[in-house]
């Protein structure tokens, strides 16, 4: 007796003497479709071997269940209601359900319902059947849904985008026309998807999608073709103009701040914008040429957006070389020589006027580019992965200085040194550091090492750990450039970090703008409450030191004072400061 059988048997309006009830008794358990009794009351009293193969649950789960548990819940409650309607009516239902198998998987069926009523017309059974749906159309339209639909957003997936871009240009080329391919990248979404989870992450990518849809026309195509990364095409327009002004409602647009579970959330786009035919002619080249114009979006401060121009690509050009100088630079420092020096800027006691600490700074003189910043080698090196030799070249550097410096009798000056994220997450940054330390006879209290925020919300716990552990050998800590990114302070509060240095961009308008004045009140007030000292950072008149110094702004770093300066002028300067020491 197979399990069916034993299930069907349970069929309670069934008289065996009854022939036409035995046809159905055989029909129900060699039907190749699955099918189900429930009686009146909508319990299940029978299910047949091949319900049993198909929804993977045994008879004696389902026996005596509501019918709902094979129901995958993606119907509306109308879709029922409309279908009780009908069976109270018309003793028949048919229509198209997608089951849930008891692995969870779904599946689509075609359902029919007939009522069974007794001879008082009461409802004795409902007799329901399962068939496949055609798999020539029905299922076949499905899995191509699927297959071109980012099931998150709902939007076209990459393939999808990639084929219509294909058909587009067909179209603009045989009738003359232009068309307008704009990337989207989100600004910070990573620190979002990081710090506040990936369901937090999702459910911003489906608001951005909607909004996305609202700035465009039905006619153009909007599709999401990576993590933060969506495209818009505009098929058809008359000059970049109109893109233009699409890019700047989509700015807006998506600008606005997004309410997601409990956090208000910003995530404002960098765009780059490709044209047809004068960007390119083919979906590669244009996507390339507005994934160059995106970069530049990003590195012009994110929140806007750019049109592709063949200089961008001189610029990388420039990248590229800059590169390789860099690289060969890095190889060859030796002790003697290095195209690389420390600059030092002090730190400055608010309520004293001493000073406290030095920031060290990297500069690089390269024969070939002259003195270039860091703000444009750093990224370079950080992109390339040469931030680690150079890094470490740097914390090697700052400590025998230090060791020359304490040689020329000062004292009392902590040296702050910047540290990448790439370098945060070396496992050999304890062991080198220690080495350092070691190789020059200094203490941990020499030194103190500033990470960005946005560094230390990346990898929140690994960050933590090795944090902690310089915190343990007694190495003062600093969040730098701090308001820039999307900490939390009830993060930091984590974190075990002494000083927070707030970013230069608040400073410089303290006096004219009210937001920036409350944010430094605010931040420091938060700041202090945690335990931590503030350090303002870009300091530069008497005005915006004596606001700061009304907040109770514990140190000051800024051209008022001085501008970062070499080591041997370092000297002298603390030597004037400190005459008796
Ligand atoms: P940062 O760590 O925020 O350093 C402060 C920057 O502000 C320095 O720029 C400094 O010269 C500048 N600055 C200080 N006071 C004032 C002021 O009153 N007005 C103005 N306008 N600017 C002021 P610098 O030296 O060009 O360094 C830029 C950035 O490069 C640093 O920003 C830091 O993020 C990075 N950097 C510098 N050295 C290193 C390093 O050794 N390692 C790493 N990873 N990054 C470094
Ligand atoms: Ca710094
Ligand atoms: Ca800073």
């Amino acid at each position: 007796m197979t399990r069916a059988t034993a299930a069907a048997s349970t069929l309670p309006p069934l008289d065996k003497d009854d022939p036409s009830g035995l046809a159905f008794l055989s029909a129900f358990e060699q039907s190749h479709e699955g099918m189900l009794v429930t009686d009146g009351e909508n319990r299940i009293v029978a299910v047949n071997e091949a319900l049993i193969r198909q929804s993977g649950y045994t008879p004696e789960e389902l026996l005596g269940q509501n019918p709902r548990i094979l129901s995958s819940a993606r119907a509306t409650p109308e879709f029922y209601a409309d279908m009780w309607q009908a069976l109270a009516t018309k003793d028949y239902w048919e229509g198209e359900i997608w089951n849930k198998q008891k692995d969870g998987s779904n599946y689509p069926r075609r359902l029919k319902i007939t009522v069974v009523r007794g001879p008082d017309g009461s409802v004795r059974n409902y007799v329901a059947n399962f068939t496949e749906i055609d798999a020539s159309h029905e299922v076949a339209d499905r899995l191509a849904y699927l297959a071109y639909h980012d099931p998150l957003t709902d939007l076209p997936n990459r393939l999808a985008f990639e084929s219509q871009l294909a058909q587009s240009l067909r179209i603009c080329e045989r009738e003359n026309r232009q068309l307008a391919l704009m990337l989207i990248d989100l600004d910070n979404f990573k620190n979002i998807n990081d710090t506040l989870g990936h369901h937090v992450g999702d459910l911003l990518l489906q608001d951005v999608a909607l909004r996305l849809r609202e700035c465009v026309r039905i006619s153009d195509l909007v599709a999401r073709i990576g993590g933060d990364e969506f495209v818009v095409v505009l098929p058809e327009i008359d000059s970049p103009l109109t893109a233009a002004r699409v890019a700047t409602k989509i700015q807006s647009n998506l600008a606005d701040s997004y309410r997601i579970a409990e956090h208000v959330l910003y995530a404002t786009p960098s765009i780059g914008i490709s044209l047809y035919p004068i960007d390119g002619n083919d979906t590669g080249t244009l996507l390339r040429n507005a994934d160059t114009a995106m970069y530049h979006a990003k590195n012009a401060g994110r929140n806007n957006h750019q049109f592709y121009t063949a200089r961008m690509n001189e610029a990388a050009g420039e990248r590229l070389q800059m590169e390789n100088e860099l690289r060969q630079a890095i190889a060859a420092i030796s002790p003697a020589n290095s195209e690389f020096a420390l600059h030092f800027q002090p730190q400055i006691e608010t309520s004293t006027g001493r000073v406290l600490g030095m920031e060290a700074l990297l500069r690089w003189n390269s024969p070939r580019f002259g003195m270039v910043p860091p703000v444009r080698f750093i990224s370079i090196a950080e992109d390339t992965g040469l931030i680690q030799p150079l890094g470490d070249w740097v914390i090697w550097e700052t400590c025998r200085l230090i060791r020359v410096m304490k040689r020329e009798g000062i004292t009392g000056i902590r040296v702050a040194i910047n540290m990448s994220a790439q370098q945060l997450r070396h496992e050999n940054l304890l062991l080198l550091v220690r080495g350092a330390l070691d190789c020059y006879d200094l203490l941990p209290s020499d030194i103190e090492l500033e990470v960005t925020e946005s560094t230390a919300m990346e990898n929140p716990e690994m960050t933590l750990s090795i944090l902690d552990q310089l915190s343990a050998m007694g190495i003062v800590l600093a969040i730098d450039d701090f308001g820039t990114g999307y900490s939390s302070l009830a993060y930091l509060k984590h974190l075990p970090i002494q000083r927070l240095k707030l970013d230069r961009s608040f400073v410089t308008d303290i006096e004219t703008d009210p937001n920036d004045a409350a944010i430094c009140t605010a931040t420091i007030a938060l700041g202090h409450s945690l335990g931590l000292e503030l350090v303002a950072e870009g300091v530069e008149t008497e005005a915006q030191r004596d606001f700061l110094a009304g907040l109770n702004c514990d140190i000051l770093q800024g051209y008022l004072y001085s501008k970062p300066m070499p080591f041997d002028a370092m000297l002298d300067y603390l030597r004037a400061k400190q005459p008796n020491e």
